[in-house]
């Protein structure tokens, strides 16, 4: 059996462990990260084949936190930003049997067939109407008490798909878009806070904390291994199975079986879990199953992942970032991004990839299709949606039964109860995507903010 020391260990080397990492080896600490999977990562993986680069998971990520600029700024030599190609901002929602851009001005606002006549002059009311009061409001409440029904329909409800694979009724708006949430609290108005938000002083790094749509020169996954390499791969563990925290005296017992199937035992005051809630009992078996219980029932979204490509695209232009879905249209897809339009060199010449999203907790049982009855139901929505009816080229399914966490009504609880074993566990961290956030950014901003407190 071999014993070791360490003052910190991370449990999980996806995007989260992986940038606390990467500041805690800045710091000159001494920490090591446990990783279940032969390969960091976690869900972000990309594959080149057959003339395309597609991902796995996540396809693009915004450079929505001043964190995640200056990670980017630190990866300089080692992985190279891209920023999406401008002619991809459109977004098209379905509706009346076709594609329809999201306005992005004045005009578009007022003639898009998207929203009512109704909503569009009920709209103007907006910067005057009362801010809500209840702070578990629904994201689809806030809406349609501020903007009316159809701009929940045919906009907020597909943005919800294309994001959380979620039902914009059960998220909680202050948990699942808390940007969203304090315009009102803040500034009492979407439209007037907004305004009023760009008129504040920024300083430069806030001027470069955008809503631009990023990935990585050849991929996410060259994120991950810029990671890998400043972090060292003495500092990283992979394959480790039964992985079990305990408690010892000086802190923390992790123990795992490694590679070789030897036992491994390693004491450490501090121990930070960036894992899923779902097997955080297993992982923590000294922590109570009723204190934990909040956490274990957090619900994940399931996302089904299809990357598609062809070699000669027929079909309709893609002149856009992707393509949404609203629930009301009742078809079987969530949405569909177009990597080959947003970034350079994801597709041969002439050629196009996509990658088309099914299931979400409103289609939950999509998942247990088979790989054949998937592919059916995404050709066919390829071609009356995108007008595309050749066979494709490449055509890969990934599936993830746990896929995005579904910040609900137990969220508070759930907050609470982080907190509270945290609180009785003192150098033990719960990070990961059970709290402040589900994007990348949301993920580089919290494990930045740990690592300074690891720090002090
Ligand atoms: C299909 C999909 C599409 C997405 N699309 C986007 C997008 O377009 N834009 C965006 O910003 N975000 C997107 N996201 C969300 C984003 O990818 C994630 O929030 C982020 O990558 C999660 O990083 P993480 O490190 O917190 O978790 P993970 O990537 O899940 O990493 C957790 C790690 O912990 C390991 N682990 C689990 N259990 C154990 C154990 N017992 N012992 C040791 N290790 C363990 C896992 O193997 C994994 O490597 C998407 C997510 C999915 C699933």
């Amino acid at each position: 059996m071999q014993e070791k020391q360490k003052d910190i260990i991370i449990i999980g080397g996806g995007l989260t462990g992986l940038t606390l990492a990467f500041y805690l080896k800045k710091a000159g600490k001494d920490f090591l990260i446990v990783e279940q999977q032969d390969r960091t990562g976690g869900v972000i993986n990309t594959i080149s084949e057959e003339g395309f680069i597609y991902e796995t998971g996540p396809n693009t990520g915004v450079l929505s936190s001043p964190e995640i600029v200056e990670l980017f700024d630190s990866l300089n030599n080692d992985c190279k930003l891209v920023i999406a190609n401008p002619e991809s901002k459109k977004r098209y929602i379905w509706k009346n049997k076709r594609w329809n851009a999201l306005p992005s001005g004045f005009i578009s606002a007022v003639t898009t067939p998207l929203f009512s006549f109704y909503d569009k002059i009920r709209i103007l009311g907006e910067p005057f109407r009362k801010a809500g009061l209840n702070p578990d409001e629904s994201i689809a409440s806030l809406v349609k008490r501020r903007m009316g029904q159809s701009y929940l329909d045919y906009a907020v409800d597909p943005f919800i798909s294309g994001i959380y694979a979620g039902d914009p009724h059960r998220l909680i708006t202050r948990y699942a878009m808390p940007k969203l949430y304090r315009l009102e609290q803040d500034y009492g108005s979407f439209i007037g806070g907004a305004i009023e938000k760009k008129k504040l002083p920024k300083s430069a790094l806030q001027k470069r904390t955008t809503s631009e749509v990023f990935s990585v020169n050849g991929g996410l996954t060259y994120l991950i291994s810029a990671l890998n390499n400043a972090i060292g791969n003495e500092n990283i563990i992979t394959a480790c199975k039964n992985v079990k925290v305990d408690k010892s005296q000086n802190g923390f017992l992790v123990s795992f079986n490694n590679e070789a199937g030897q036992i491994v035992k390693l004491n450490a005051p501090k121990v930070i879990t960036t894992t899923g809630a779902n097997i955080l009992s297993e992982l923590l078996p000294f922590i109570s199953k009723e204190l934990i219980q909040p956490l274990s029932v957090l619900k994940y979204a399931p996302v089904v992942q299809v990357a598609v490509g062809f070699t000669n695209w027929k079909g309709l232009k893609l002149d856009a970032f992707g393509a949404l879905m609203p629930t009301k249209e009742n078809r079987n897809m969530l949405g569909v991004l177009f990597p080959s339009a947003i970034f350079e060199g994801r597709a041969p010449k002439n050629g196009a990839l996509l990658s088309v999203f099914l299931g979400g907790v409103k289609n939950a049982s999509l998942i247990n299709k088979s790989d054949e009855e998937i592919k059916l139901l995404v050709l066919n929505e390829i071609s009356e949606t995108l007008g595309e009816n050749a066979a494709p080229d490449l055509l890969r399914i990934f599936r993830y039964s746990q896929a995005i966490p579904q910040y609900d009504i137990s969220s508070e609880q759930r907050i609470f109860t982080i907190n509270k074993i945290q609180d009785e566990n003192p150098g033990l961290f719960l990070a990961g995507n059970i709290r402040d956030g589900i994007g990348m950014s949301d993920r580089v901003k919290q494990a930045r903010m740990l690592a300074e407190q690891l720090n002090n």
